[in-house]
């Protein structure tokens, strides 16, 4: 009796150790998977603790970058010195844009160079709307000097890594490889074209609004995923601001009421609360105006009319 008590206990604690260990690993290869950094959770306000729009999103050691905000390769440097090792600035070589806003795009130009000048040699492939091969154009022609210097100087940088392969994209599947699918979808936002993404990894689905109005696209295309990344901005600053930032707010923009309105829908495992926008406020630089729009009103207005889980994103933040 006491016997077989005692090899039953060390049976269960058998199975308890294998099945605890095997549950601890199983964790921990899901969670070295597919890593998500915010590389940039800002907007065009020049906010010392936001760089430009960036997300990215890492899949065995590979970053895929979405947006090309300023500051994206330093906030990749580090964020590898923080032991994401994926986003070592060489290994930028992916980038999906979701529209030509100068707050999306003003890091391209460091996205194509400075990883090249620190020896990457594949060129940078880069997803976006129409219009984006143009800005790569522009962008190659308006750093020639430095382009030429490089090559034919002293500094024996090679030829290839400073080239750019852009692909001009139509809303579907529109990237494939061992690691990720990602699609491509409209989303509204005011006048320009402007796609949100949606990311499939191994262990995972994310999806990324980019810059937009309320959109059932979103709805559609997160639907029950791991991860919405959204933009927003608070209630309490839109009732502060003139009918014409009003105005352009509802076409350009999504507010907390109408996001908690879309997670309620589209019930997301996690919301990640990025580019609080303030437009209007932002001009008016009131701190009546900057309180109303802060992220603590912004998470405030998010509990009290929406109950699944939101985090409001920090640079650096890994998910
Ligand atoms: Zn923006
Ligand atoms: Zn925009």
């Amino acid at each position: 009796m006491n016997n077989c008590w005692r090899s039953c206990r060390t049976l269960a604690l058998t199975f308890l150790l294998f099945f605890t260990s095997h549950s601890v690993l199983h964790a921990q290869t899901a969670a070295s998977k597919t890593q998500i950094v915010l590389l940039g959770t800002g907007t065009p306000l020049p906010d010392p603790e936001r760089s430009g729009p960036c997300t990215a999103i890492v899949v065995n050691g590979t970053p895929y970058l979405v947006d090309l905000g300023t500051g994206v390769v330093r906030r990749a440097a580090t964020a590898r010195k923080n032991g994401v090792t994926g986003l070592e600035p060489t290994n930028l070589k992916i980038g999906f844009v979701t529209h030509l806003h100068s707050d999306h795009t003003l890091g391209f130009a460091d996205v194509l160079l400075t990883p090249w000048i620190m020896g990457r040699k594949q060129p940078l492939e880069v997803y976006g709307p129409p219009g984006t091969r143009a800005m790569a154009d522009h962008i190659l022609k308006a750093y020639d000097v430095d382009i030429k210097t490089r090559t034919k100087g002293l500094e024996h940088s090679n030829k290839t890594g400073c080239n750019v392969n852009v692909h001009e994209i139509k809303p579907g599947v529109v990237y494939e490889d061992e690691n990720v699918t990602v699609k491509a979808f409209v989303v509204s936002h005011g006048e320009l074209q402007a796609y949100g993404y949606r990311f499939e990894t191994p262990d995972r689905t994310i999806v990324i609004s980019g810059d937009t109005k309320p959109s059932r696209a979103i709805v559609e295309n997160c639907h029950g995923c791991d991860v919405l990344i959204h933009e927003v901005y608070t209630q309490a600053s839109s009732d502060l601001v003139s009918p014409e930032w009003k105005q352009y707010r509802l076409a350009y923009h999504t507010s907390s009421k109408e996001l908690a309105e879309i997670a309620t829908k589209t019930k997301p495992g996690l919301l990640i609360l990025v580019h609080r926008a303030n437009p209007g406020c932002d001009q008016a630089r009131t701190e009546e105006c900057r309180e109303a729009g802060s992220e603590e009103q912004l998470l405030k207005e998010m509990h009290q009319a929406y109950n699944g889980k939101v985090v409001a994103g920090h640079d650096l933040d890994i998910y």
